[in-house]
């Protein structure tokens, strides 16, 4: 391998926090980023599982041969007796200097406000974090929740939404927003005349199961998050591809249904960010990329959890996709192995797949190299203008 990337820094463009008391108990059960119950025994035989206890066993400087129950145990004992040192050690080997972090928890359509982040748990996010620089991320689809929630007439709504997440933006200050709205209705976004959405907004207001009237309003909030993104210059996070079933009906998450909003021309001056690769819709996002310059896209999530994919699909995406406008990501979430495996092996992967372009001599060696700096950290500092590593 010419284009060896171990040592190279790091910055994830889209992860969560892993507060302490929030994990699954089975180590294995972290493995699924759906949210109906999975037998322990199937995730003990995914392929990420088994990359992911391999990995687990040099850092710990454990034989290959170590049984998986005496990793677990070994890791679950590290981080209970000196959480900060393991969270040290996994930063450093994966070389991190940066996360981009959505506190915007829950995740779900119900806004339940039992899960949100507790302010202790956020700050706990910067103690396990010591060392690396936090950037924080916040979701436009929970202040319009909240003036729902209070019963805000449509005539005070946009101006209301605007206000509350501008202040949202500086009070947290924030470097993105984030948009859910895959979650919620899909990504079919529809321009719709105010009339409408006024009597669509109405009707959701009386009746939250009407799905019809909820996407009327849900196209809207969007909309609106992506003016706000305009106005302030920074970059709307818009979650694409996998998510989590039942919650996010995947069929909805093909990133060209948002072919109407894109190609509004406000929309077409404010940065979108489209995370998780759009997977497994890679090839379609590479070719959004490649006709929208606004448009910028990470590879969260599918990396690191759709395990040996990565090769195959990063060069399925680098078809059409500049690499300039490739982000790498890893939506980890729950434990913090997952941002962590996710660069270690995001590094050998993205090392494997340029290389094999050098290899053909499509490309030398120098832009694998800058293309691969790129991608780690360069192109995030330059999109969120955060300033140099
Ligand atoms: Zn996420």
């Amino acid at each position: 391998m010419k284009l060896d990337l171990t040592n190279y820094p790091v910055t994830d463009n889209h992860c969560h926090p892993f507060p302490a008391g929030r994990e699954a108990k089975e180590f294995e059960r972290n493995f699924c980023i759906g949210l109906y119950p999975v037998p322990s025994e199937d995730m003990r035989n995914t392929l990420y599982y088994h990359m992911m206890l391999g990995e687990l066993k040099r850092l710990y400087g454990m034989e290959t041969d170590t049984p998986d129950s005496e990793v677990i145990r070994y890791r679950n004992q590290f981080i209970r007796e000196d959480r900060s040192g393991y969270m040290q050690k996994l930063w450093k080997d994966a070389g991190y200097r940066k996360f981009l972090v959505d506190f915007g928890y829950p995740i779900g359509q119900k806004h339940d406000r039992s899960k949100y982040l507790r302010p202790e748990e956020i700050q706990g996010m910067y103690e396990d974090c010591e060392g690396v620089e936090i950037h924080s991320i916040n979701r436009v689809e929970w202040v319009a929740n909240e003036l729902m929630e209070e019963g805000t007439p449509f005539s005070e709504f946009t101006d209301l939404l605007i206000q509350r997440t501008k202040k949202m933006v500086e009070r947290e200050h924030l470097t993105a927003l984030k948009s859910v709205i895959a979650y919620y209705t899909g990504l079919e976004v529809k321009i719709l005349p105010e009339a409408r959405v006024k009597a669509g907004y109405e009707r959701f207001l009386t009746d939250p199961t009407d799905g019809e009237a909820e996407k009327i309003v849900r196209d809207y909030t969007f909309l609106v998050g992506c003016q706000i993104c305009h106005e302030l210059d920074i970059p709307l996070q818009i979650h694409t591809g996998l998510g989590d079933s039942p919650d996010c009906n995947l069929i909805k998450g093909n990133p060209f249904l948002l072919y109407d909003a894109m190609n509004l021309p406000e929309i077409r001056e404010t940065k979108l960010m489209l995370i998780h690769g759009a997977y497994p819709y890679l090839e379609e996002l590479g070719m959004i990329l490649n006709h929208y310059e606004n448009v910028y896209a990470d590879i969260s999530s599918f990396c690191p959890y759709a395990s040996i994919a990565a090769e195959d699909k990063l060069l399925k995406l680098f078809e059409l996709a500049p690499l300039n406008k490739v982000c790498f990501g890893t939506d980890g979430a729950g434990i913090p192995e997952h941002s962590w495996f996710g660069a270690v092996y995001m590094k050998k992967a993205l090392g494997w797949a340029l290389d094999s372009l050098v290899d053909r001599g499509y490309i030398s060696l120098s832009f694998a190299e800058q293309s691969a700096e790129n991608i780690l950290y360069r192109n995030v500092d330059r999109i969120y203008k955060l300033g140099k590593v």
